[in-house]
């Protein structure tokens, strides 16, 4: 290791006036080369240090968040230097805007990328350009670097260094790693030995160090930037049962970020088309992202949210990579994301441009075990990681400590202010304290006892007591601290190892998955315990959601309400001749129940109820709800009258249309690779749920007007198993799937 300039963190060289005057006796024309090409007056934080070191032949690692002006780092020495620079990045999108803005600077051939996307014309300009010398930057992506005649041409070349952007992907511990990473060092050797500089946003210490393993650069000089983004707040909120996060969701964009910029991330591409669709249904600009949208649709929803035609995109974490969007106000998790670096990351979209910038995430610990069960079929170093990764974000979930505090530490960086301007929700409220004196030095003895041989996991599980699988399998229930806590439960032994590690008493050896020492700061705290402050880890609910289909959303209704509405339903279905479920359904009323509803555009948001609906039969349940809100002063929360909707999949859309252009049923369920009663039972669904189908072509088809209408006066007087009961009054003419049809345009001219 070089001695002054390779300290762990950060590097002192730009601080320091002496060395870098004399590290850098060309700074000022550094200085004119920025204005020259890029047009500004000065560089951000350490982008000159880290360029000097570049121009002096040393390798470099630098570690920046996103929007610190990373790529400056490579692309003003890649213009001064003689020669090209090997710019090795992942992803074809993103080499494609970054060339788009070098070569917005100048000429069209100063940079070039080579990947999949090139034909062979193509390529062959790309390399001439490069051959004349006209080319100072190549972006080329580690499959494409692999290839041989990839390899022979840039022997033939004059590099000027080679950069390694995204560089965590060499980490199995980041979030996207990516096989071809690995042998990135090899190839570039076997090119020629220049200067390597890698770059990575994301770099918890153990990424960093397996970056500078694999890069074979243990000697490079490191920048670290603070990962600190003091304008964003950090929030935690219960899930709570299904739907409602929703609605939680809902009434935040529509109070508080009405027609702002925000993210929502979420795991699924169905919760993604679902939640999008459900923010459309009640009057936010929303649109959905995700790798099952056709490419097209993809660039023009991203399109549409830059140019602000929409205030919000649904997305899974493949939204967001070189977008940079400076206003996003919100970053929304949906569901808990797999690992830190990834929280990090998406909610680092939030706020670039300095300004507020809110991060909520919804908190579900089944959620976690659902991740976890994904991991069962991975290989098992794949699953350890895995699994860690998912346990520091539960960690960092169910903390009571500051978020901010707990965020930078896990990014090896010390925070030390006390209550971080109240920029989180555990520093704006906090919980109780106590003084866990002794219980912490127990703990500390605990570990010290297992040789620093256990996890966190197990280290609780043996303080409780607990003979849990590892704990037998380490023989710790023979230890004589087996059990020393167990008048304390488990979360406060959880809270009180955690506080430990957030304050240095304890170490966590990310090697070898998270074994747990006691630190020499631990040792003395033993010796001299001091005042021990630990606030108790939040406990949050655990809900399970395994019909996670949406659109049902499961409600405490008010009984009273609903069994009055239930019995007008009779009444009127009694009325105009019809079964009751024709006027409304049961899980209608139910909401009904719930919402009260009380004018005709709050009740046509309930599902099951469109506008033609609610003018048809909605008068009198209005005024049933009305009176009961009035006679009960019950507080109406009238903004978060959510309507859910149907999960508009695109098989239903295309059933819709279908439907409407009259293709014959047997065409659509082929096209849709359905049977024909699993058509039917998707046409029923998209008819109960409020959607009025024009079904009466193919029902005449059946048969005349007359034996048609035996059947439909069959129906008004049916109220259960309808199509059951039809088949054995005319099972003779008609065939199930017939009556099934004549059944669902029943309810769809009656009831929509
Ligand atoms: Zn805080």
């Amino acid at each position: 290791m070089k001695e002054t300039k390779s300290a762990p963190k950060k590097a002192v060289i730009s601080k320091n006036e002496e060395d870098k005057a004399m590290l850098s006796p060309s700074t000022v024309n550094l200085k004119e080369a920025l204005h020259k090409y890029f047009g500004f007056e000065g560089f951000k934080d350490e982008q000159e240090a880290i360029i000097q070191t570049l121009m002096n032949g040393d390798d470099t690692f630098v570690i920046m968040p996103t929007g610190g002006g990373k790529s400056l780092c490579y692309q003003l020495p890649a213009l001064i230097k003689e020669g090209t620079a090997i710019i090795i990045s992942p992803l074809i999108a993103l080499m494609k805007n970054q060339v788009d803005a070098i070569r917005s600077l100048g000429s069209d051939k100063v940079a070039h990328f080579l990947n999949s996307s090139l034909n062979k014309t193509e390529i062959t300009a790309v390399k001439q350009d490069i051959t004349d010398g006209k080319t100072k930057l190549l972006y080329i992506a580690p499959e494409t670097l692999k290839k041989d005649e990839t390899i022979d041409f840039l022997k033939s070349i004059n590099i000027s260094f080679v950069a390694v952007d995204e560089a965590h992907c060499i980490s199995e511990w980041g979030h996207d790693f990516r096989p071809e990473y690995r042998r990135i060092k090899a190839m570039i050797k076997e090119i020629k030995d220049v200067p390597v500089m890698a770059l990575t946003a994301t770099a918890t210490p153990k990424v960093q160090q397996d970056i500078q393993k694999n890069l074979q650069m243990l000697d490079a000089t490191v920048f670290k930037s603070s990962f600190n983004r003091d304008n964003l707040y950090y929030e935690v909120r219960s899930k709570g049962k299904k739907g409602e996060a929703m609605k939680d969701i809902v009434s935040y964009i529509k109070q508080r970020m009405n027609n702002k910029s925000g993210i929502i991330y979420c795991l699924s591409r169905k919760k993604v088309e679902e939640i999008a669709s459900i923010l459309q249904a009640n009057g936010i600009k929303a649109l959905p992202y995700h790798a099952g949208l056709d490419a097209k649709m993809r660039a023009d929803h991203q399109d549409k949210f830059l140019m602000e035609d929409a205030d919000v995109i649904v997305a899974t974490i493949a939204f967001g990579m070189g977008i940079d969007k400076p206003d996003v106000r919100f970053v929304i998790h949906y569901d808990i994301p797999k690992s830190i670096e990834g929280y990090y990351q998406e909610t680092g979209r939030a706020g670039r441009d300095g300004l507020d910038g809110k991060c909520v995430m919804y908190y579900n610990p089944a959620d976690a075990e659902k991740l976890e069960k994904f991991l069962k079929d991975k290989p098992v170093a794949e699953r350890e990681i895995g699994e860690l990764l998912i346990f520091e974000m539960q960690a960092f979930a169910e903390t009571s400590a500051c978020r901010r505090k707990f965020l930078l530490n896990y990014f090896g960086e010390e925070y030390n202010d006390n209550k971080c301007n109240d920029r989180c929700d555990n520093c704006k409220h906090p919980k109780e304290k106590m003084d866990a004196k002794t219980e912490a030095v127990l703990a500390l003895q605990t570990i010290n006892s297992t040789k620093s041989k256990q996890i966190l996991k197990v280290t609780v599980d043996m303080i409780i007591g607990k003979k849990s699988h590892e704990v037998q399998l380490g023989g710790l229930d023979k230890s004589p601290y087996f059990g020393k806590g167990k008048d304390k439960e488990e979360n406060f032994w959880k809270s009180v190892l955690r506080s430990l590690l957030l304050n240095g008493q304890v170490t966590k050896n990310i090697e070898t998955y998270g074994l747990l020492s006691v630190s020499e700061k631990g040792d003395e705290f033993i010796l001299n315990p001091t005042t021990f402050e630990v606030a108790l880890d939040t406990k949050f609910e655990r809900f399970t959601d395994d019909d996670d289909d949406g659109g049902n959303v499961e409600m405490v209704y008010d009984e009273e309400l609903f069994a009055m509405l239930k019995d007008l339903c009779k009444k009127e279905a009694k009325a105009k001749n019809l079964p009751p479920y024709i006027i409304f359904q049961e899980t209608s009323l139910q909401e009904m129940a719930f919402k009260y509803p009380i004018t005709l555009d709050e009740l046509s948001k309930i599902s099951g109820v469109n506008p033609g609906k609610a003018t048809k039969y909605g008068k009198p349940f209005l005024a049933v709800i009305e009176k009961y809100v009035k006679e009960n002063e019950i507080e109406r929360t009238e903004d978060v009258v959510i309507k859910s909707v149907v999960n508009k999949s695109a098989k239903k859309v295309v059933i819709i249309t279908n439907i409407d252009k009259k293709i014959a049923l047997a065409d659509i369920a082929r096209s849709q690779n359905m049977k024909m009663d699993e058509l039917l039972s998707e046409i029923e669904n998209i008819v109960y749920s409020g959607t009025k189908l024009s079904l009466k072509k193919y029902v005449n088809d059946l048969a005349d007007e007359e034996n048609i209408g035996y059947v439909m006066d069959f129906f008004r007087e049916t109220n259960e198993n309808v199509v059951e009961a039809a088949m054995s009054e005319f099972g003779d003419e008609f065939t199930k799937d017939d009556l099934h049809l004549m059944h669902i345009h029943f309810v769809s001219e009656m009831a929509n």
